[in-house]
């Protein structure tokens, strides 16, 4: 039993009875040693997806970013990322302990950049002769934006990013936690945005459903150094196939169904919408993650986030603003009842 709509992260989902008896029947070996058979069939599946030559499993999404900074670059680099992005705000500076770079943001609206926004930051990065300026390396995107209320990079605008960073001889990395829910929300193939980006990652612990794991994908070169550095920061697993097993079992069930999270994610936003006072921070969500501003109920983000748990609905409070992610624990039914809650928080008088 639960004890309220988990609304504030897709993070929330709890595996489900089938994918339980897939990770239950799952054949394992030493992950350590490439010898769990389920953790290689993971890898292989998930090169394919993306079409690229190697990938590693590894026990976060995090644990992907920060190897793949680190794996790009070298200590005093130079990267180039939107200023919102998870690898800046939700990493506990680990780009900065892990890879000793500096990171050059590029102020955005919702985490999507152009390429003349890029070349401004290459410019201020290079604003000094060598040796004055750091060297701008690695260029880092991620898909959907997270902080940017789950906005979709669509591929035309990803090309771009990757025609100028070649020009300008940096990689290209792709922090895709959510890159499946683009895919689904576009309608473009997973393949090509893959295309577009030197190394990037898909978590499975997201809408994904399952309970541990994200991969890794690149080169050969690239993942075999990557995989010495997961050894390094302590991110080589035992018996992981129980784990890989939850991930596979997503990839066969759990990725169509992400347009029913968009649907219900544009459900909500409609209701609220609705209700005065609240304000949406951007007109209809793009995939499954949404922020809205409740200022105009009289009453700041972290009350309303007590309120509504009161209720029995769990959003999350983050800067000023209040953020809602829909996934495979919250149903159509679920929406319409955390909308009949917010409704009474709205109109009860201010305590
Ligand atoms: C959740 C998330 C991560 C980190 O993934 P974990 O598997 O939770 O470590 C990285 N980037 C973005 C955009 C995310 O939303």
């Amino acid at each position: 039993m639960r004890d309220f709509i988990p609304l504030s992260s897709d993070t929330e989902t709890r595996p489900t009875p089938a994918m339980r008896e897939a990770i239950a029947s799952a054949e394992v070996g030493d992950e350590q040693r490439n010898e769990d058979p389920t953790v290689l069939r993971l890898q292989q599946r998930v090169a394919e997806l993306l079409e690229k030559e190697a990938a590693l499993f590894m026990p976060t999404g995090t644990m992907c970013n920060v190897v793949g900074v680190k794996t790009h670059t070298k200590p005093a680099d130079a990267v180039i990322a939107d200023w919102m992005c998870h690898i800046i705000r939700a990493e506990s500076g680990g780009a900065a302990l892990a890879s000793g770079v500096i990171i050059e943001p590029i102020e955005t609206a919702r985490g999507i950049f152009t390429a003349g926004q890029l070349d401004a930051a290459i410019d201020r990065v290079r604003s000094t002769p060598i040796p004055y300026s750091p060297i701008p390396r690695l260029v880092c995107v991620e898909q959907t934006h997270n902080f940017g209320g789950g906005a979709v990079w669509s591929l035309e605008e990803l090309k771009a990013i990757h025609d100028r960073a070649r020009e300008h001889g940096l990689a290209l990395h792709m922090d895709g936690a959510r890159l499946m829910n683009a895919v689904v929300a576009s309608g473009t193939p997973t393949r090509e945005f893959a295309a577009c980006v030197d190394s990037l990652w898909i978590d499975f612990t997201k809408g994904l459903g399952a309970p541990i794991g994200a991969v890794l994908a690149g080169s050969h070169e690239f993942i075999t150094e990557a995989r010495r550095y997961k050894h390094v920061f302590g991110g080589a697993f035992r018996q992981a196939g129980v784990a890989a097993a939850g991930c596979l079992y997503a990839l066969d069930h759990h990725v169509k169904r992400l347009a029913d999270d968009h649907d219900n994610a544009r459900r909500l936003a409609e209701g609220l919408s609705e209700i005065k006072g609240i304000t949406l921070r951007w007109p209809a969500p793009e995939s499954n993650i949404l922020f809205f501003d409740v200022d105009g109920l009289g009453m700041d983000n972290k009350t309303f986030y007590a309120r509504c748990l009161e209720k029995g609905v769990r959003f999350s409070a983050v800067g000023r603003a209040v953020r809602a992610v829909t996934h495979l624990d919250v149903s159509r039914s679920d929406i319409d009842a955390a909308l009949e809650a917010v409704k009474i928080v709205a109109e009860e008088p201010r305590r």
